[in-house]
């Protein structure tokens, strides 16, 4: 069960998008409370080398959430080892900027169907079983993005909207069910500016990956990974009554 003891986390949980970057982080930070936590992603060896590193308790599986079996296994494993789930993070993404006249399509349905379809796979699959417990919480990594378009990120832009929408609105019809049967399942999406990491790197249009590359690595004082998993772990130790919907979390000196 999602419990606080001394102020910490317990319990089950499942990261997508782990073998990096702020995914990664997020199963440190949580891995030391964690009664169990599986751990999602394409690139399973360093999946595997992260679980080692952090114990029996983390099981690494590979993933591609833009396969809905995939994700359907991610979480059956959770309840084959660990009998529940507590905890949905998705945080699985790419962003793939180009100006939308390039016309780079192949680009678009690669954003739409990992930033979108893989978070509705996620919510789908998580659902019935947090439903049955009467208890979760899902928590979906968007974006500054999700709030605000940028020049040439269009598709991005929309994608981290769309995931912000459908967390409020998923929020909205739990919220109406819980007053029937007294669920307390709460959702919540982190829209973070600028964090250091490799998702440049997922950038197919290489003048558009090096200006994002550029721009990501002239915060000063940048976000790393483990400031959003600090969010996280804010998140779940918020009391059983509160549920924190949205937040924003940007580097201070961001000016863009
Ligand atoms: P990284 O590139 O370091 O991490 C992205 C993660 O997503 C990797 O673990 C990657 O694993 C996984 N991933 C990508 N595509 C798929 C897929 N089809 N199936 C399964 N896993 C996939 O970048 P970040 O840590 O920065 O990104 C994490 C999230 O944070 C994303 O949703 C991103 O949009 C969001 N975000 C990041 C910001 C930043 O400035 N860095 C700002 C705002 C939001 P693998 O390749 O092994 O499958």
């Amino acid at each position: 069960m999602n419990e606080q003891r001394d102020n910490v986390w317990h319990g089950v949980a499942i990261i997508t998008g782990a073998s990096s970057g702020i995914g990664e982080a997020i199963v440190k930070k949580l891995a030391p409370s964690a009664t169990g936590l599986v751990i999602a992603a394409r690139r399973m060896e360093r999946l595997t080398s992260l679980a080692k590193s952090l114990g029996n308790h983390v099981i690494p599986v590979e993933c591609d959430v833009q396969k809905k079996d995939d994700v359907e296994r991610v979480i059956q494993t959770a309840i084959d080892r660990f009998g529940r789930v507590d905890t949905l993070v998705n945080n699985a993404g790419i962003a793939p900027m180009a100006s939308m006249l390039r016309g780079r399509i192949e680009d678009w349905e690669n954003t739409i169907d990992t930033n979108v379809k893989g978070v509705l796979y996620g919510i789908s699959s998580v659902l019935p079983h947090m439903l049955k417990q009467k208890t979760g919480r899902i928590i979906t990594i968007s974006s500054e993005a999700g709030r605000r378009v940028f020049p040439g990120s269009a598709v991005y832009c929309a994608s981290k909207h769309a995931v912000r929408v459908i967390g409020e609105g998923l929020q909205f019809d739990l919220s109406a069910r819980s007053q029937k049967d007294g669920n307390d399942i709460k959702v919540s999406t982190i829209l973070p500016g600028y964090v250091l990491t490799d998702l440049p790197e997922s950038v197919t249009f290489e003048p558009a990956r090096d200006e994002f590359r550029k721009n990501m690595q002239s915060v000063d004082g940048p976000m790393m990974g483990s400031d959003i998993a600090d969010c996280i772990q804010f998140i779940l130790n918020a009391p059983q009554h509160v549920e924190i919907g949205e937040m924003i979390v940007r580097p201070v000196k961001q000016n863009m």
